[in-house]
């Protein structure tokens, strides 16, 4: 079947074949040399497990290079098998950061043809850094120089020209270029930064420009980080004989990824329990869990235990789904088919990197069955064995908080006795204030009597919040209430205000977008939200939420973050991690205030069935 073709860059991904998993001691062949004796993803998955090899010039150190050539080249030396193909570039991300590259094209060339690769990347420089357009040049220069040494030279591998650029209409000049130069093998460079829109645009102008063009052989995608963007690269199958691309996101998210590190071919991110020091006792149970000796309830105990003593209990709800599912007795790879329990045990290279294998074989089966690539992450609501019967995760979060911060927006009813200010105002020639913060300094002099403080000036809905931070400090707890005001932007309500009569509401998005930046919205929310509160509550409606900006993104992506907002504004959002309560209008954002205002004063209240 044709599909997209996986290659995994060669960054000494290796363990030990023979590791013993309870002494948690090396096999003997191992400790002689690890290159030699120990094991690869292909050593320990099969030849179909991925599709290929990428090693780059610039991240071979000398000793590995002498290693490489004494074996008789790189294949030799990783002993891939026959099918896999192996491409070899300079990785131009190493020398990003000088001149020019270190090499010179005819050294590479020798070094392609001594390492043995199947396809050898012209000499590239990151058009990022630097004078884009000089380096830009320069990769085309180098892949003309090249050409002509390849036409020239008996060479057993092929070519593939480096395509660069900034925007997506340099990478189709450039590849019209080398198109010209006589290349039908092309590689994409400079992925890792984009966003998703960009890839999509990108992906779309390199299909339209090879729908003509039957003859162009191959087209790899260079560094790709983010999974997401995989997807997309297949539409070019439909009019090129091959497509691939390198990534070692999936392999090193095992041990990079704090929560979701163990991943399914049904689109779950389990977490893998992290055991540290000497906690031998915890391993045992796990292992004694895994065979059935322990009951699901007694190893959570043992656990549970453990995670107070080293101060990590908010992993628990990861872990007992993970032990709950128990997904590594369904898979079918071979790690998880002979290493057990120990594949989902965060500890050491032998265990976390055989993690990472099996996560680049359920990534690899997903690739081929064409199935949409996301992966969510799974924990329980409910603890079983709990401290509190009655309460909840939710309820469990807010009572436990010590520091509070509450955001919410400004109301059209004011405190204040509106007669007597719009008199004031007309004897003065003044209307009422509104976004005129400019005239902020006259209106103060004027209407200095019926200043006050933000939190008593607003009334309608902002009493709910009022309450709502009453009951929190009733608890002993610190609380800050901040407002996003259409005068003032965002304010404590410690803030003494003026009376004022505006609005968000039934603004367009660049309106608002603008009156935020005016008002630098953004990044002073940002900074508050990034103090170490416990618990961050945000209930605003539509228009305010959108004005927030990337101080948003930010909170939806924090797990002590509790979003009372409409439903649109997250849609297309993935990876919550924050709580949210959708609440498309002002009743239900009151609804919902009131709920978590009546679970920290009552016992009981439960609140997680109210969450998205
Ligand atoms: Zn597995």
């Amino acid at each position: 079947m044709k599909g997209l073709k996986l290659i995994l860059p060669d960054w000494d991904d290796i363990v030990d074949a023979n590791y013993d998993f309870v002494n948690e001691k090396h096999s003997e062949g191992y400790l002689k040399g690890r290159y030699m004796h120990g094991a690869r993803i292909w050593d320990l998955l099969g030849d179909e497990v991925i599709d290929g090899v990428l090693i780059s010039i610039s991240a071979i150190k000398r000793d590995k290079m002498k290693k490489i050539l004494g074996a008789g080249g790189a294949r030799n030396f990783l002993r891939l098998p026959g099918k896999m193909q192996l491409i070899g570039d300079c990785g131009a991300w190493q020398y990003r950061d000088k001149d020019a590259p270190p090499y010179r094209v005819d050294e590479v060339m020798d070094y392609y043809s001594r390492l043995g690769v199947d396809y050898g990347v012209t000499l590239d420089h990151i058009p990022f850094f630097g004078n884009p357009q000089e380096r830009m040049e320069l990769t085309f220069r180098n892949a003309v120089e090249m050409y002509k040494l390849w036409r020239s030279g008996n060479y057993k591998f092929t070519l593939m020209a480096s395509v660069q650029g900034i925007e997506v209409n340099h990478y189709v000049k450039f590849m019209d270029k080398l198109y010209n130069v006589g290349y039908r093998h092309f590689a994409i460079g400079g992925l890792a930064k984009r966003n998703t829109d960009f890839i999509k645009a990108l992906v779309s102008a390199l299909t339209e420009y090879v729908r003509g063009r039957s003859d162009v052989e191959k087209v790899h995608f260079l560094g790709v980080t983010r999974l997401s963007i995989i997807p997309m690269l297949s539409e070019l199958l439909n009019h090129v004989n091959e497509v691939s691309f390198d990534s070692s996101a999936m392999l090193r998210m095992a041990w990079t990824r704090e929560v979701g590190n163990y991943l399914t071919t049904n689109g779950k991110a389990y977490t893998a329990i992290r055991v540290i020091g000497d906690n031998h006792d915890v391993l045992n149970a796990l292992r004694l869990y895994d065979k059935g000796v322990l009951s699901l309830e007694e190893v959570i105990a043992i656990l549970r235990n453990y995670l107070t003593k080293v101060g990590q209990v908010h992993y628990l709800p990861y872990y007992e789904a993970l032990l709950r599912d128990t997904p590594w007795k369904k898979c079918s790879c071979a790690i998880c088919r002979t290493v057990g329990i120990d594949v989902v045990i965060f500890r050491g290279n032998d265990r976390n990197r055989r993690r990472g294998f099996h996560n680049v074989y359920v990534f690899k089966r997903l690739l081929e069955s064409g199935k949409d690539i996301r992966f969510i992450n799974v924990k329980v609501n409910h603890s079983i064995n709990g401290d509190e019967a009655a309460s909840d995760e939710l309820t469990t979060l807010l009572k436990k908080a010590s520091r509070v911060l509450i955001i919410t927006n400004c109301t059209d009813e004011k405190n204040v006795n509106w007669n007597a200010v719009l008199n004031l105002l007309r004897s003065r020639g003044l209307k009422v204030p509104s976004f005129d913060i400019e005239l902020e300094d006259t209106y103060r002099e004027v209407l200095r009597r019926f200043m006050k403080p933000a939190g008593e000036m607003y009334g309608g809905s902002f009493r709910a919040v009022r309450n709502l931070a009453k009951a929190f400090r009733r608890l002993g707890k610190q609380v800050d209430v901040y407002v996003i005001s259409a005068r003032y932007g965002l304010i404590s309500e410690r803030e003494v205000i003026l009376p004022y009569n505006a609005t968000l509401k039934g603004l367009d998005i660049d309106a608002i977008r603008n009156w935020s930046k005016r008002l630098g919205l953004e990044r002073r929310l940002m900074e508050l939200v990034g103090k170490p509160y416990d618990v961050i509550i945000v209930a605003l409606p539509r228009e305010y939420a959108i004005a927030m900006g990337y101080a948003l993104r930010r909170l939806l992506n924090m797990d002590n973050a509790i979003l009372i907002l409409p439903k649109s504004i997250i849609e297309d959002v993935k990876d919550i991690k924050a709580k949210v309560m959708l609440a498309g209008g002002l009743t239900a954002r009151l609804k919902y205030i009131k709920r978590l205002t009546k679970a920290l004063n009552s016992t009981g209240v439960t609140l997680d069935r109210w969450l998205l």
